[in-house]
């Protein structure tokens, strides 16, 4: 919007405010059809002004990409990247995401996008997820060394894997094989 184009819309966007202040239940249609003229041209104005076409989603991203109704922010290429790096969190298997909660662990469950630092994250098969099973770690040497301690401990998981954290989720090694089991129904 230029300088003239923003003068003018001004101008009638105004206009039409003053028409509602003033509008009252004796308001002679004359006056009714002048708003309308008024309505018009500010609509034309508008529509002179806006250059893009309106936004189809809501992400910041990709406000005119393809829409994914599904998605909460309805962008289908962000909702495509969330769904690899769910995949990813099953060793890129076709596994379909949990149907129950994720077991809480005193760590939490990670958030959908990792901070810009890189981190390294140990994380154990539950039998259902991976799940942090420690503290991120800023070393790997660390991570490493934190993660061979769990496999030798006296009740060790299944597999554990170690997660690199930095623009993206990226698995590096995978110890053990996760199988998925399902929970017995109580009784
Ligand atoms: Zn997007």
């Amino acid at each position: 919007m230029n300088h003239a184009q923003l003068t003018a819309l001004g101008r009638a966007l105004r206009l039409l405010g003053e028409h509602g202040e003033a509008l009252a239940a004796d308001t002679p249609d004359a006056k009714l059809h002048e708003v309308r003229t008024d309505l018009r041209r500010a609509l034309d104005l508008l529509e002179e002004s806006v250059t893009t076409t309106a936004p189809s989603t809501r992400c910041p991203e990709h406000p005119n990409g393809p829409v994914d109704k599904a998605a909460p922010d309805l962008c289908l290429l962000c909702e495509t990247r969330r769904r690899a790096a769910r995949r990813a969190e099953y060793g890129g298997g076709p596994l379909p995401a949990p149907q129950t909660e994720p077991v809480q662990s005193r760590y939490g469950v990670r958030g959908d996008r990792p901070q810009p630092q890189q981190r390294w994250l140990p994380e154990l098969w539950n039998g259902q997820a991976w799940q942090l099973c420690g503290t991120p770690r800023r070393d790997r040497r660390e991570a490493e060394l934190y993660l061979a301690a769990q496999r030798r401990g006296p009740r060790p998981a299944m597999a554990y894997r170690l997660v690199h954290e930095f623009t993206d989720y990226e698995v590096l090694r995978v110890w053990g094989t996760p199988v998925r089991m399902d929970i017995e129904p109580m009784g």
